[in-house]
């Protein structure tokens, strides 16, 4: 998915300008009793950042104090405070100055349903009832508006709106779908996931899966006890202890994404294979639900990274890449001896079995690219010292790794 965001300035009708001025207004106070209510913190003395409880404890209390603001920009108003303070609680969790969001009546978010885009004009939720604004367009010709807006290929979506030197501009959010330039040819990164080793790659990188699994236990023991005392409190307390497990363990798969893509550009890669993430937690010994949880979102992280390097990110039929032999393609159940130990019982060839399974995955989604119709393919994986390419792979087993 690309993103872009595009500037069109509006010509409010006169007699609205007071309704939007007001609507901005009332934004603007939403956003901050939300974010003020999240500061009050909860009984366990953090502060409240899920959306759905600030929701609970605020909806009311802001429909009546804005005087019945649209219901969809009293949730983004409380979205917005949200986002803000869950981002002032990561400058803290770096060590960061940073004070309780205050807001200005500069900016309003309109969600697709507060706004409505056509050619050339849109219409926003506001006090007394939509206003109908006309975008100001440059003259004719090619320009990020007509390229954008006027564009089915573009999806628009979110926008925000802000109050400037007397004018009001619409900051457009717009995605498409991707189409990765060269989908048959390139290089594969192959990654394979697990509970031990969080993530393995075809070139030979390893992550540990220690320290979440530890702090997942920690979470695990401190919620037991809690939920054992069973009080309205108690519950409470943990469900915010869900926030902040939820807060470390994606930040830390943010973090693992990061070396991924990283590793992915090293090799010059186009493409980054995992393994189809779909009931991943039945096929793997020893995975809990937090585990598929996080393969999950760590996917959605290389993927949204990996594209704005122009790479494209994929999931292959995970079949046999776990017993099945990267060099010569024998298959079979004892060539994993150990849980760790990958051990060709034809050509002999060792190495640790996640190692070995990451380069199949890679391969497969190779071998894929060599069967499509087009019949021209030239994928090939990415491994330690330099490109396996996909015919040596599977005609001989003289290839080294
Ligand atoms: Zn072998």
């Amino acid at each position: 998915m690309i993103r872009r965001t595009v500037v069109v300035k509006l010509a409010v009708p006169d007699e609205r300008r007071d309704n939007l001025r007001e609507t901005t207004e009332r934004f603007r106070q939403a956003a901050q009793l939300v974010a003020d209510r999240a500061f009050e913190r909860n009984d366990d003395g953090y502060v409240i950042t899920s959306k759905t409880k600030l929701h609970h404890l605020t909806y009311q209390q802001v429909r009546q104090a804005t005087d019945g603001l649209n219901a969809d920009l009293v949730c983004a108003a409380r979205n917005y405070a949200a986002d803000s303070v869950k981002g002032v609680i990561s400058a803290w969790q770096n060590g960061k100055y940073a004070t309780q969001p205050t807001f200005t009546a500069n900016t309003v978010v309109y969600n697709k349903n507060a706004v409505t885009y056509r050619d050339d004009h849109c219409t926003l939720a506001a006090v007394n009832g939509r206003v109908t604004a006309e975008y100001i367009l440059p003259p004719e010709g090619e320009n990020p508006q007509t390229t954008y807006l006027r564009n089915d290929e573009w999806e628009l979506r979110e926008s925000t709106l802000h109050y400037r030197d007397g004018e009001y501009y619409l900051h457009v959010g717009v995605a498409k779908d991707d189409e990765p330039l060269d989908a048959e040819g390139g290089t594969v990164l192959g990654v394979d996931l697990g509970v031990k080793m969080i993530a393995a790659t075809s070139t030979g990188c390893m992550w540990s899966g220690g320290y979440l699994n530890h702090r997942r236990r920690e979470y695990e023991t401190i919620r037991g006890s809690l939920q054992q005392t069973g009080t309205e409190s108690a519950h409470r307390t943990i469900d915010g202890i869900g926030d902040r497990e939820s807060r470390w363990a994606e930040d830390y798969l943010h973090r693992l994404s990061k070396a991924l893509v990283q590793e992915a550009r090293t090799h010059d890669c186009s493409t980054i294979a995992f393994e189809d993430l779909t009931d991943i937690r039945d096929r793997m010994p020893g995975a809990k639900a937090f585990h598929a949880w996080a393969f999950r979102r760590l996917y959605e992280y290389v993927e949204y990274k990996a594209t704005e390097f122009g790479m494209s990110t994929t999931q292959v039929d995970p079949a046999y890449t776990s017993q099945r032999c990267s060099k010569c393609g024998h298959t079979e159940r004892g060539n994993r001896p150990k849980q760790e130990r990958f051990c060709c019982r034809k050509c002999g060839y060792e190495a640790h079995a996640d190692y070995n399974a990451a380069k199949n995955i890679g391969i497969k989604h190779v071998h894929a690219g060599q069967k499509s119709p087009r019949g021209r393919a030239n994928r090939q994986l990415a491994l330690k010292s330099g490109t396996l390419n996909v015919s040596d792979e599977f005609s001989s087993a003289e290839v080294s790794a």
